[in-house]
């Protein structure tokens, strides 16, 4: 059977761990090939063994222009050219108040969910323009929608997230590039411990224990996997979302349509 990604190029930043690394795997297995771009380096050489000239690691801190520029140029060097960059990379962080949040935090945060995406969309989109046209997915989240599903900084940036590609979509829709968002739910991945400074052994560890709980919430009341977020960029990469752009797909089990408790 034909892959849905046949003879497509995929960047995919934070590629090496949760929602990034499941959308890794589940392109190649839909015959793509995949720059994943990441700071965590031995995981990175783990996953181009496991992948022999299927996937590409890319050292690319999406804090840094250059580092970015890198990443993208390398899937037209080593793959042909791109088609697809999943915007993904990303961080939580602690529940504060804003008194408590200072200048350098604020910087840090919106550096990485909100410019890093910002830089991703500006070097990826001439290499696209080569292609004839590509598909840009951005991670935002629930919490980008609604207040209370995370840390202030954390969500006002999920929510510049979202604006950002609707801008994004209008703005290069005469290029023939796609620009979406992907909001998760709650999904088992190490991004919770890792914010509140756990090592990253023990914060896989935890990840499946919060999905577990708040599967206990939602309307559907399975655990968030990343595979079910790789599914939904998987369809906004494939042409099977040819007619879509400037939209949010939210992924989250229905938990923002309300609690299973509530009915
Ligand atoms: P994760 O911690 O498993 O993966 C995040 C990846 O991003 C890691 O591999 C990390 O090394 C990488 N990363 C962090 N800072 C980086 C930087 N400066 N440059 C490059 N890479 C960097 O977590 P995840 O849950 O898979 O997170 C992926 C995305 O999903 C994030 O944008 C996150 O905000 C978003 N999200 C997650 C959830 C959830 O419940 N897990 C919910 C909503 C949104």
């Amino acid at each position: 059977m034909a892959g849905r990604l046949d003879g497509k190029v995929a960047v995919i930043t934070g590629g090496v761990s949760g929602i990034g690394l499941g959308t890794v795997e589940l392109f190649v297995a839909e015959g793509a090939k995949v720059v994943a771009a990441d700071i965590q380096d031995e995981k990175g050489s783990m996953l181009e063994q496991r992948f022999p000239g299927q996937v590409r690691y890319a050292h690319c801190d999406v804090t840094k222009d250059a580092e970015i520029e890198a990443a993208v140029k390398l899937a037209a060097s080593e793959f042909g050219g791109l088609d697809v960059l999943f915007n993904n990379a990303g961080i939580s962080d602690s529940m504060r108040e804003i008194a408590e949040i200072d200048a350098e935090r604020w910087g840090w945060i919106y550096d990485i969910l909100v410019r890093g995406p910002a830089l991703g969309m500006k070097h990826a989109a001439p290499l696209m323009v080569e292609r004839g046209g590509g598909s840009i997915i951005n991670t935002a989240s629930i919490a980008g929608l609604q207040a209370g599903w995370g840390p202030i900084a954390y969500s006002s940036a999920k929510a510049a997230v979202i604006h950002m590609s609707r801008c994004a979509a209008a703005q290069l829709s005469p290029k023939n590039i796609r620009v979406n968002a992907i909001c998760p739910g709650l999904i088992a991945t190490s991004i919770f411990g890792a914010s509140l400074g756990l090592p990253r052994a023990v914060a896989d560890q935890m990840a499946a224990l919060v999905a577990q709980n708040a599967a206990k919430a939602q309307p559907i009341p399975k655990p968030g996997l990343p595979d079910d977020i790789a599914q939904a960029a998987l369809y906004l990469a494939s042409d099977a979302s040819a007619f879509v752009t400037g939209t949010h797909l939210v992924v989250d089990g229905g938990i923002t349509v309300g609690s299973r408790h509530s009915w």
